[in-house]
């Protein structure tokens, strides 16, 4: 029997853990994980009634692994679909919010969308290709649609996902079908559209589309209780073999995998699976073989805090998903999440839930802020962008100071150059958001596929 070990149990981890037990039902598996609990990133907690997220707050339903993961480990009863109205998203724009989605003509009609629509019927006869084997986020939008929807709707987009800066991160790695679509069809809107069909098609191949009754209900997702409950469904499937409070120093090939943990006990094992921030696995991996600790080295991160707020108001304030701010408005926050509006349940009657997102590239200083500067900060953009200046009922600020990878240019060298030098190590398998995207899906996904991979 070949015994392995997963080190980490976030989403990657516990996902590539769960395929790999279907797959391998005999073979015995260990998850290491550092904290007291599982779910890495995801951090929900109940707090007077609030559901509050500090980390991921769900999932789009287009990305499918999510649901395939609750179809394949009978978890649909944790399946929470967001409100209509969390399809209705916001731009900060020229003091207001611009609204887009819900409403088709205030959606065109938004200071935000103007010479949108021009552009992108522009996009679909350009011939200004590049010819460079990866390129800036700006660079290719300004190319293909123009100052508009690249300084305010693309800007905005990224600081939702990435908290990151479009100067600098790649098109090719961040979003591979637009850079893939420009490349095989001439134009991004033409290769889009093409693709739609052959992406369907592969989907229904592999991660299979979901004709579950709740999958056609929202466009948004995440589990009852918050989204950490679907971390402690698949914990549960390794009762006996996830050990948490076990944090992995490092790691040495002798005749099999030689674990160290900071407790000093040590673990042998035939295979090792990381799915560690790259920077950890780096740690990890330093005696080993530190070339592939530099080339991990090589990823940053940015920090982003989260403030979560709970207000005794009249619900009726929220109605839509929340806002995103570009860079050129200048502010100091990154946007704030409607949970109210996304979610039922997550706040008592009477009640509404915030979060303030603070952080990302362009405020690098976030990591080192206090609890109560965070804390004021998102009070004050409270009043200034929502005109509630109410005192919470209750709050948490949560710092993570390396929250999101960024996936720069020349980031696919890097990966490649990872997975080369990982390669040469027998046993070795290296997962985690730094890789193949950094959504809950794209997650999901990649676990998925590295298990797929492996032989029977
Ligand atoms: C604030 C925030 C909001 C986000 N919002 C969304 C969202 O709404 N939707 C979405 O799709 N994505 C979102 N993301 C991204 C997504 O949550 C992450 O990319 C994803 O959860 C990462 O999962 P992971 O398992 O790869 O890494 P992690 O979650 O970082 O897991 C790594 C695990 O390894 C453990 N570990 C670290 N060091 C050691 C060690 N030495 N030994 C043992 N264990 C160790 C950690 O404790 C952790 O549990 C968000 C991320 C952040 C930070």
């Amino acid at each position: 029997m070949k015994s392995v070990i997963f080190i980490g149990a976030g989403i990657s981890g516990l996902s590539a853990a769960f395929y790999y037990r279907k797959k391998h039902p005999g073979q015995s598996i260990t998850i290491l994980e550092k904290n007291e609990f599982p779910g890495g990133n995801f951090s929900s907690s109940v707090i007077d009634g609030f559901t509050f997220e500090s980390g991921p707050r769900g999932v789009m339903r287009n990305g499918h692994a999510f649901f395939h993961l609750l179809n394949e480990s009978n978890g649909w009863h944790l399946l929470k679909p967001g409100r209509k109205t969390s399809s209705t998203r916001f731009i900060w724009y020229r003091n207001q919010l611009n609204q887009l989605g819900g409403n088709p003509f205030k959606t065109l009609f938004s200071p935000a969308m103007k010479g949108v629509i021009r552009a992108v019927l522009r996009e679909r006869n350009l011939k200004n290709s590049c010819s460079e084997p990866d390129e800036s986020l700006e660079s290719f939008f300004r190319r293909r649609f123009g100052n508009q929807i690249t300084d305010v709707l693309l800007d905005a987009f990224v600081s939702g996902v990435y908290a990151g800066d479009i100067s600098r991160l790649s098109v090719r790695s961040s979003f591979p079908s637009l850079w893939e679509a420009e490349r095989n069809h001439g134009s991004v809107i033409r290769g889009l559209r093409a693709g739609k069909e052959q992406a369907k098609a592969k989907r229904q191949a592999e991660l299979t589309d979901f004709p579950h009754p709740e999958t056609g209900k929202s466009r948004f997702y995440s589990t009852h209780g918050g989204i950490q409950q679907l971390a402690h469904h698949l914990a549960g499937f390794f009762r006996n073999e996830l050990k948490t409070g076990a944090e992995v120093v490092s790691l040495q090939k002798e005749d099999r995998w030689k674990v160290t943990l900071a407790s000093g006990e040590v673990l042998l094992a035939d295979e090792v699976v990381l799915s560690t921030p790259a920077s950890v696995t780096a740690r990890i991996l330093s005696e080993t073989d530190p070339e592939l600790a530099a080339q991990l080295m090589k990823i940053p991160y940015v920090p982003v805090a989260a403030v979560n707020l709970g207000y005794r108001l009249d619900p009726g304030h929220q109605a839509g998903f929340g806002f995103l701010i570009p860079k050129i408005e200048k502010k100091q926050i990154l946007g704030i999440i409607f949970n109210s509006g996304t979610f039922d349940g997550v706040a008592p009657d009477g009640h509404v839930n915030y979060t303030v997102m603070i952080g990302g590239a362009g405020r690098p200083e976030t990591a080192g802020l206090s609890r109560e500067d965070l804390l004021e900060t998102a009070k004050t953009a409270m009043k200034e962008f929502l005109g509630i200046d109410l005192q919470p009922v209750v709050s948490t600020v949560r710092v993570w100071p390396d929250a999101i990878p960024q996936y720069e240019v020349g980031h696919y060298r890097i990966v490649e150059d990872i997975l080369r030098s990982g390669s040469a190590h027998q046993g070795l398998h290296l997962l985690g958001n730094w890789k193949n995207g950094i959504g809950v899906n794209d997650c999901i996904k990649s676990s998925f596929y590295w298990v797929k991979s492996l032989p029977e």
